[in-house]
């Protein structure tokens, strides 16, 4: 059975990069029927940020990625947070010790400095691995005694893999096929450390066995792990249930080369994070897609192209498309690059399938912080003219004012433009055109208005452009008198009034 596991570090928000790869897992799972679970990886206490695993799931929610297991929600295989896991690791560590694929390491800080200071001081870089651990205070180069002696004495150690010295691994990963590693240039990482925590390494391997995961699917930063981890199946013998491995693509910038980071998010001024997130420890501000007005749907839609292509020109998804059509194999190798400017099509595309009615109580809810209150069905005719040129219900909000106050000012281009000697006389007239018409519709009044011009012989933007201009102040914006039919009688003769007086 597919099961996957989203398995974030509770170390800060989760930005786009950590979103897409919880997607990519949830996406995956639907598309075989299998389950997605939620572990939180949180065995490193130094890194720990409060509020970040509420943030996290969350952000899930908002998406609609729901979450069949673990965190928040339960299941046979818990608990799913890993700190909380905490007793069972100690034994698994020491099942590698005792078959020869961990060893028990004594250095003290200073003394591991010492040997860092040592190498840089030869333009090297220090790694205990087969050829260094031979210098080193361990189990492997010590006496059982002086072992069992240090163990008794509550001496702090760790427990680190004993990776082979030059091996050559073929790995396979789905995405990027055979991948090669040379054991030579990989340490003997930490697995379980002084203060009685595993590492993510030893946490991960033992909780994805234990949790019965088939499909490991993260970001391209833990492809160095592979061979690591690997191995540690092996020296586990856990090789017949070993998942399979796949490593998505960078999410790289917008311009310029390297990875999306959540700086460039706030310099360019588009989020990174899914949800407004406020940094514990520098109280910086980042704001996000929700707040910015993005719809889950327009977002998930948008992360899902980052990497993954459907192989047909299809664009717009709705989540069920996506669990359908989304296979690992369509995953690209080569980094995304991520555009905020399709982000805001995607939200317009999806913004203008929103029922008008929908939209209306989201405009209501803008309105209601300025103290206006507005009729409803008439805040529905609003979105339905302004919708098509907007991305965001804060842009119909914006463009929609001169509905909710009369003109200020008349933009003095288009006075100069069309405003002329005669103008005057020809609104008193239309004033007049208009008083007479007793249903206010649009096709009513364009009707009567147009009747009283062909009997002029004018041309009929003598009339609508100062008309315009006195009803909304600019010379831009739908059409006329659709926007009377809402403004209604009253008010429109009122604002024409107002400028020839
Ligand atoms: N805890 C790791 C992270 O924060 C999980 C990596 C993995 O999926 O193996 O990304």
């Amino acid at each position: 059975k597919v099961r996957v596991r989203f398995a974030p570090s509770p170390t800060g928000a989760l930005h786009l990069g950590g979103v897409r790869t919880a997607l990519f897992n949830y996406l995956f799972a639907r598309h075989h029927g299998g389950d997605f679970l939620l572990r939180i990886e949180d065995t490193d206490q130094t890194r720990y940020v409060p509020g970040a695993e509420e943030y996290i799931i969350e952000s899930l929610k908002w998406c609609g990625l729901t979450v069949d297991e673990g965190v928040g929600v339960g299941g046979e295989y818990g608990p799913y947070r890993q700190s909380e896991r905490k007793p069972l690791y100690k034994q698994y560590a020491l099942q590698l010790v005792e078959s020869g694929n961990a060893y028990y390491s004594f250095d003290t800080a200073e003394e591991l400095n010492a040997q860092r200071a040592a190498c840089e001081a030869k333009g090297e870089t220090f790694m205990y691995n087969a050829i260094s651990r031979k210098n080193m205070k361990n189990s492997l180069t010590m006496s059982a005694e002086e072992v069992k002696t240090l163990l008794d004495s509550e001496a702090n150690y760790v427990i680190r893999f004993k990776m082979p010295e030059n091996e050559d691994l073929y790995l396979h990963d789905i995405i990027r096929g055979e991948v090669h590693f040379n054991t030579s240039l990989l340490d003997d990482k930490v697995l379980f450390k002084a203060d009685g925590m595993p590492t993510y390494h030893l946490a991960n391997i033992v909780d994805d066995h234990l949790m019965k995961i088939s499909h490991v699917i993260r970001g391209e930063e833990w492809l160095p792990s592979l061979p690591l981890h690997v191995l540690l199946y092996r020296a586990f013998g856990w090789e017949d249930t070993m998942p399979e491995f796949a490593h998505l693509p960078l999410i790289l910038k917008p311009v310029g080369n390297g990875k999306l980071s959540k700086r460039d998010g706030n310099k360019m001024g588009f989020p990174v994070f899914p949800m407004e997130f406020t940094d514990p420890e520098t109280g910086e501000k980042w704001h996000g897609y929700k707040e910015d007005g993005y719809l889950p749907e327009a977002f998930i839609n948008m992360l899902a192209l980052l990497g993954w292509n459907p192989g047909t020109e299809q664009e717009i998804f709705t989540l069920q498309e996506l669990c359908d059509q989304f296979s690992l194999e369509r995953v690209n190798k080569s980094g995304a690059r991520f555009n905020p400017d399709k982000a805001k099509w995607f939200n317009h595309k999806y913004l203008v399938q929103k029922s008008d009615t929908e939209l209306a109580v989201q405009l209501n809810e803008f309105l209601v912080k300025d103290g206006i209150s507005y009729d409803i069905t008439k805040l529905e005719k609003i979105c339905r003219l302004l919708k098509e040129r907007a991305n965001f219900v804060a842009d119909i909000y914006n463009s929609s004012q001169y509905f909710y106050h009369a003109p200020q000012a008349y933009d003095e281009k288009g006075v100069k433009k069309s405003w002329k000697e005669e103008t005057p006389v020809l609104m008193q007239e239309l004033i007049e055109v208009l008083e007479k018409v007793t249903d206010f519709t649009s096709p009513n009044t364009e009707e009567a208005v147009k009747e009283w011009v062909a009997g002029k012989e004018i041309g009929f933007g003598k009339i609508m452009n100062p008309f315009r201009l006195a009803i909304i102040g600019s010379a831009d914006g739908p059409h006329m008198f659709d926007i009377i039919e809402i403004l209604e009688k009253e008010e429109t003769l009122t604002r024409l009034h107002r400028i020839i007086s």
